[in-house]
């Protein structure tokens, strides 16, 4: 027989988890704030509990997804009680700071703690394209991972509570340059009044050949420490990209999402990397 598990926090993320481990034949116990939210899941034979408290004490085995770690944090401290000696599975979205704070919360009271990074949005959750992050208690993760592949892909990424969120964040951050990039290019375009949908496909096609040599690149020049190009060096980006920020202002387009990439680049070569691709930004910017 599947094992159980519960679920706290029914809204759009939690129900898809909720609904997977029932698909996946996990007797399932839920609770959400607004009971009413518990409704459609139970139809698919959920068992609801009344309070939080109660989800708690059902499975060895407690899932967690709620707006934010400090809505978890107040929703569980009173808790510790019941949660001791089970495993704790938060897939909150937060900081990696917020994980080990709770991570520390639950060594404290013997519960044991796995922090989870959701790589996908409700509708893939059980689609072989998502997949969730994990850190935190290895022993613990090792003994429900089978359970948690029913929602998505697993992928643990260490015994710092912390780093599910890390990656998580740093893999958002790259999608958030990308929006930068394609809002500001639409912007440009627009303005001048070519059509989107004519513009678009040349667009895509070209992030995507560059994320194909970028991403690899960076991580070759930054596990090997050598950052000498042959392909683009810091000091010809320095000069051409007073030519962006200078197209935007004839264009009337806002500079507000590229304008600190120029003081990057000047402090680069100020500080000597002229001659360096632009991996070396990654190693400029670990330091504020
Ligand atoms: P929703 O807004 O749909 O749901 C939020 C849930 O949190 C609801 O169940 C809500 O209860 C509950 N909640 C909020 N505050 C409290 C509190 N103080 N006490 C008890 N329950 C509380 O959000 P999602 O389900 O979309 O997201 C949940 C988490 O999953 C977030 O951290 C989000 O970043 C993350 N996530 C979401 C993704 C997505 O695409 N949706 C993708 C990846 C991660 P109530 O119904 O009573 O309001």
């Amino acid at each position: 027989a599947e094992r159980p598990v519960s679920v706290l926090g029914l809204g759009m993320m939690g129900s898809a988890l909720a609904a997977a481990l029932l698909k996946a034949g996990h007797p399932t116990t839920v609770w959400n704030r607004t009971a009413a939210k518990t409704g459609p899941l139970v139809a698919q034979g959920a068992l609801p509990a009344d309070t939080a408290a109660a989800a708690v004490t059902a499975a060895p085995l407690v899932i967690v997804c709620l707006t934010t770690n400090d809505d978890v944090h107040k929703l569980l401290a009173p808790l510790a009680g019941e949660l001791r000696g089970r495993t704790l599975v938060n897939v909150t979205n937060g900081t990696p700071g917020q994980a080990r704070e709770l991570a520390g919360w639950a060594r404290d009271h013997g519960v044991a703690y796995v922090d989870g990074g959701i790589m996908a949005i409700p509708q893939m959750i059980a689609t072989p394209g998502a997949y969730i992050l994990y850190s935190g208690d290895e022993q613990a993760y090792a003994e429900h991972r089978e359970t948690l592949a029913a929602l998505a892909g697993t992928r643990w990424v260490g015994t710092d509570a912390g780093l599910a969120a890390l990656w998580d964040l740093s893999l958002l951050t790259g999608m958030y340059g990308m929006v930068m990039g394609v809002a500001q290019a639409f912007a440009m375009t627009g303005r001048a009044g070519v059509a989107p949908k004519e513009f678009a496909p040349l667009l895509a096609e070209w992030i995507t050949a560059m994320v194909h040599g970028i991403v690899p690149g960076t991580a070759e020049a930054l596990e090997s420490g050598q950052h000498l190009t042959d392909v683009s060096s810091l000091a010809v980006n320095q000069a051409a990209f007073p030519n962006l920020l200078a197209a935007f202002a004839e264009q009337g387009v806002s500079d507000e999402l590229f304008a600190g990439l120029q003081p990057l680049l000047d402090r680069a070569v100020a500080e000597g990397y002229a001659a360096d691709g632009l991996s070396r930004l990654s190693e400029l910017l670990k330091t504020q």
